[in-house]
């Protein structure tokens, strides 16, 4: 508005003085006929003083023509241009506005489905850590007659374990594993050890019959191993010097991962006093994020102390997984 106003002054000044010209024109043109006739030398003056007038008077009236179009011009432009950026100005903000709304009821639905989640959490028995420990259950030399009653422990606290299973007269449980949402590793087709660890051929020859079957029994494909007595166990040093050291390299190379524990129950050992097998479930190490507990799905004993293993660990908040080739394995030093 301040330019407008400013523009106009100019303008009608510069009218002004076009006007004022026009008048002192007239008047020395008067002038210059009245004297015109006596005084011939004043009147080749005041011709000449006529014609420059005349000429300041034309060269006024341009400038004065060409101000005012130009004005005319910027004026224009500047209220259109004006209008269209605030117009644009106007949706970015709307547009902008649209978007914090967006995020915020994001935010919002976010935070619902965490407390749900929580709650849910709570209610199963389950916490949702963050970088606390983990428990890994894990239950090898099945499926047996006991498997089953192990997955029932399992879903009543809500806890996914991982079976590392071998070929046997339950082979068909393999499904129901799966079926419940449990791991399911590659333990051994045939658990002697002089048959596996006679050499690497042999290993992987057996390797593959495992693998096979959990593939036809379940559908799907393991990469998950547990060496039978673990990857330090030297009982293989009888069959074949350094089997263990060469295995465990090749197979993860052929893109397997291998489990060994920190924790076990010593179910295979003989102990039958659920106290005993209670203590040693769970006596982990402290230190260690991942928490891997052996046990064997092949006695009846870890089946009744399941329960108090469960217990203890989700007293203390920690969570339970199903193990997966993304978790951090824990391994043992190998002995051959
Ligand atoms: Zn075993």
């Amino acid at each position: 508005m301040k330019i407008l106003v400013k523009k106009l002054t100019k303008r009608q000044k510069i009218k002004g003085i076009v006007v004022a010209l026009s008048v002192l024109l007239v008047a020395v043109a008067s002038v210059s006929v009245f004297f015109g006739i006596k005084y011939s030398v004043a009147r080749k003056q005041l011709s000449q003083a006529v014609n420059e007038l005349s000429e300041l008077q034309s060269s006024m009236n341009v400038q004065l023509s060409e101000e005012a179009s130009r004005y005319n011009e910027i004026s224009e432009n500047r209220d259109f241009e004006s209008a269209a950026y605030e117009a644009e100005i106007e949706n970015k903000s709307k547009e902008y506005q649209s978007k914090v709304d967006e995020l915020n009821k994001k935010i919002n639905d976010l935070n619902k489905q965490l407390s749900q989640k929580k709650e849910q959490a709570a209610s199963s028995g389950q916490t949702v850590s963050s970088g606390g420990q983990t428990v890994y259950l894990t239950f090898d030399d099945g499926p047996s007659a006991v498997t089953v009653d192990i997955l029932n422990v399992l879903d009543k606290y809500s806890v996914k374990a991982t079976f590392f299973v071998t070929s046997g007269k339950y082979n068909s449980v393999m499904k129901e594993i799966v079926n419940r949402g449990h791991s399911i590793g590659l333990h051994c087709y045939n658990h002697s050890y002089s048959a596996i660890y006679k050499s690497d051929e042999a290993y992987f020859a057996d390797l593959q019959k495992i693998s096979d079957l959990v593939l036809s029994q379940t559908g799907k494909e393991s990469k998950l191993i547990r060496f039978p007595g673990g990857s330090s166990n030297t009982v293989s040093k009888k069959y074949s010097n350094g089997i263990m050291s060469r295995i465990t390299k090749s197979v993860t190379e052929k893109g397997y991962v291998y489990f060994d524990w920190n924790c076990q129950t010593g179910d295979a050992e003989g102990i039958t006093d659920i106290n005993k097998l209670v203590k040693n479930g769970t006596t982990y190490p402290k230190s260690a994020k991942n928490i891997v507990i052996l046990m064997h799905d092949t006695k009846s004993a870890t089946v009744k102390a399941l329960p108090q293993i469960i217990e203890f660990y989700q007293k203390k908040g920690m969570k339970f997984a199903a193990l997966t080739v993304s978790t951090a394995p824990v391994h043992h030093k190998v002995g051959n």
